[in-house]
């Protein structure tokens, strides 16, 4: 399967903030072609690591990552900003260039031993990935790889994620 996603991905300059070069992915997602060929282009790369559950964190990571889970038959699981989950969960402050974030994941989301896959739209700084690797680790799951639609590989996300098996489809440099 050749297909350039790139070119169903805008690029949004000076939002949220100035300065900021903002990758939107709504324009691959509302292509039903582009969609389908990108779901299972990441899914295809774990389809035999019997991946137990799919976590994908808030917002984009749910739609990229809940269908990548059903493609896999895996579950998924939501990692979301704080407040949001009913819940008893496991709250994680990690931090941003400038500041602080919180991300929280439901206690019993994972079970020890689980096959974990982490789905997100994009690793930039791989701030928010790492947060999350580590919440899935600390209950216990095992981190079997992290996938996106997009790797900004200017900000070597990759490098604060030594060791995991890491997959992107399309790679700005
Ligand atoms: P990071 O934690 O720096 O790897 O950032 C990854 C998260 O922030 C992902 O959930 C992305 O959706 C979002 N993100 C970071 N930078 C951008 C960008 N330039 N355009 C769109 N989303 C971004």
């Amino acid at each position: 399967m050749c297909f350039d996603f790139s070119e169903k991905i805008r690029t949004v300059s000076n939002f949220p903030h100035e300065g900021i070069q903002f990758i939107d992915i709504t324009t691959l997602l509302k292509d039903g072609n582009a969609f389908h060929m990108a779901i299972d282009s990441l899914a295809k790369v774990f389809q035999d690591k019997d991946i137990d559950i799919v976590v994908g964190p808030e917002a984009r990571g749910f739609a990229v990552g809940a269908p990548v889970a059903y493609a896999l038959g895996a579950g998924f699981v939501p990692v979301r900003k704080p407040g949001k989950l009913p819940a008893e969960t496991l709250r994680l402050e990690y931090s941003l260039e400038y500041g602080k974030d919180v991300l929280e994941i439901h206690k019993d989301a994972i079970e020890p031993g689980n096959k974990v896959l982490i789905v997100d739209d994009l690793l930039a700084t791989g701030g928010t990935t790492l947060a999350t690797v580590k919440m899935v680790e600390i209950l216990g799951g095992k981190v079997v790889g992290l996938a996106f639609l997009i790797e900004l590989e200017f900000l070597h996300g990759r490098q604060v994620l030594p060791g995991y098996d890491i997959t992107s489809l399309v790679k700005y440099s």
